[in-house]
């Protein structure tokens, strides 16, 4: 980050302007909603100045800047558009002590004036650091048709109010309270009525809520998906919006916990692999605490939750301990990887089923129904497979398995990162250890990437 994002308070101070064309204009449009003290530099300026110094909105000086002209300003823009001019004035501004903008010159400015979604007093600033204005654009109008014109006025009558919420105590009350109020009983007022009948539900909204029993504890076993973080279902993004504490797996993106509600405690139980871990005891205690506490708790695991995460354990040690519960299911990294593909679990033809497999148990490397599995057409996804692929290999070539039989390693499946590793059955052990798996990875036997499985076939019919 090159550019810290900061709200400066400009009521009562000074803020001097160089310039009189369309670049001033459009800075002294966004600066004439604020309330500093405008004064504006301009031998020629345009007539909306000229309007606006007779409206008394801002202090008009028909000539070009001089030393001093800046003295005691906080921020200073040069908007002559004309580049000796403006080096010219913003040296003059720095020696005044200003922090200077130069209409159109990142390099030389001490600061930059991002682009702005108004609700006052909420107020959205977008910045790219000058890399992509087109996308700052486009993310100030998907905001501005996101968030209701009248979410401004609520947030006003809201921060009036606010004194009196403090009957309520800190915490899950008072933000009950208030998202109660900006999603729910303010917009029906002000759909309603208008501001009057906003201003008149706040009492009897704060009553209401005075009254309420403190919610329970709850647990949601949340999927987050293989890892991008635009794979998470609405109901999860719901629930870690919600959520008081979210207790997470090492394999969930740190993007996807960015997510969490801010105030939300993050705890992470990741269970490595083969290395340190939290034990599962520990995990339910955690869970269990916290939820008995009253808190709101997101059980979040990488994946589906129900998919090799242990699920039935959490979910009996929480109904043991009289907490309620609920699964938000989430999509498995088997079809992540399937898709990366471009290939699908089941095809007419080929295969009728599909089997999820983990490479190894509680007794070590898991066996499974090899025979099955050794047919043709037969397609598997192997969880946590990268430490028994010999095993896999060596029990599947004695089942008689073909030896050409694809083998698609994928890691990291949907995340930037993601890589995918064609390979046979015979060559497996070899291709993983070249490949240098590091992050999470499926196995998935029985399907090649769509792309070489073509090229494979155009070979076979070439030799036909
Ligand atoms: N509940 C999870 C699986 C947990 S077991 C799910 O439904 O996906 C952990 C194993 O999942 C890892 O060892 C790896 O084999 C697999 N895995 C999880 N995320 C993955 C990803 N993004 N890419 C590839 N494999 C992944």
């Amino acid at each position: 980050m090159k550019h810290f994002p900061i709200f400066v308070a400009l009521e009562g101070r000074r803020v001097v302007l160089s310039g009189g064309g369309e670049a001033a204009l459009a800075k002294l449009r966004l600066l004439l909603k604020t309330e500093a003290k405008l004064t504006v530099f301009a031998p020629e300026p345009a007539k909306e100045i000229a309007d606006w110094d007779a409206q008394g909105r801002l202090r008009l000086v028909r000539r070009s800047m001089e030393p001093g002209d800046a003295t005691c300003a906080v921020l200073f823009y040069a908007a002559d558009e004309d580049d000796a001019e403006d080096a010219r004035t913003s040296a003059i501004a720095r020696a005044d002590g200003a922090m200077v903008n130069i209409v159109d010159n990142l390099g030389d400015s001490e600061f930059i004036t991002p682009a702005i979604v108004d609700r006052d007093p909420v107020t959205v600033a977008i910045g790219t650091e000058g890399a992509a204005p087109v996308l700052a654009r486009a993310i100030k109008a998907d905001l501005e048709a996101r968030l209701p014109a009248t979410l401004g006025p609520l947030a006003r009558i809201g921060k009036a109010f606010r004194k009196a919420v403090e009957v309520l105590p800190m915490g899950r009350k008072r933000r009950d309270f208030w998202a109660d109020f900006y999603f729910n009983a303010g917009p029906r007022a002000m759909d309603q009525g208008g501001e009057d009948a906003v201003q008149d539900t706040l009492p009897a909204l704060l009553d209401k809520h005075e009254r309420v029993q403190e919610r329970d504890g709850h647990v949601a076993f949340v999927g987050a998906g293989p890892g991008d973080p635009e794979l998470l279902t609405l109901k999860a993004r719901k629930a870690l919006d919600e959520a008081d504490v979210v207790i997470h797996d090492r394999l969930v993106a740190p993007e996807i916990l960015e997510l969490a509600r801010r105030e939300a405690v993050l705890v992470n139980v990741g269970k490595e692999g083969f290395g340190p871990s939290t034990s599962q005891t520990d995990i339910n205690t955690q869970i269990i605490e916290h939820a008995s506490q009253g808190a709101q708790v997101v059980r979040l695991k990488g994946g589906d939750p129900t998919v090799f995460g242990r699920l039935d354990e959490e979910i009996e040690a929480v109904m043991e301990a009289g907490i309620s519960w609920h699964v938000v299911p989430g999509i498995t990294a088997a079809s992540a990887a399937v898709a990366s593909l471009g290939q699908s679990m089941t095809k007419r033809g080929r295969n009728s089923s599909v089997r999820l497999v983990t490479g190894h148990d509680m007794k070590g490397f898991a066996e499974q129904e090899w025979a099955s599995l050794a047919r043709p057409g037969e397609v598997a996804a192997v969880y946590m497979g990268k430490k028994s692929a010999r095993f896999i290999q060596g029990r599947l070539l004695m089942y008689g398995a073909d030896r050409a039989t694809p083998v698609s390693i994928i890691e990291n499946a949907s995340r930037p990162d993601q890589r995918i590793v064609p390979a046979t059955l015979a060559g497996l052990v070899n291709d993983l250890e070249t490949a240098e798996i590091n992050g999470p990875a499926l196995m998935l036997i029985g399907l090649a990437p769509r792309a070489a499985e073509a090229a494979l076939t155009d070979i076979q019919q070439e030799f036909a």
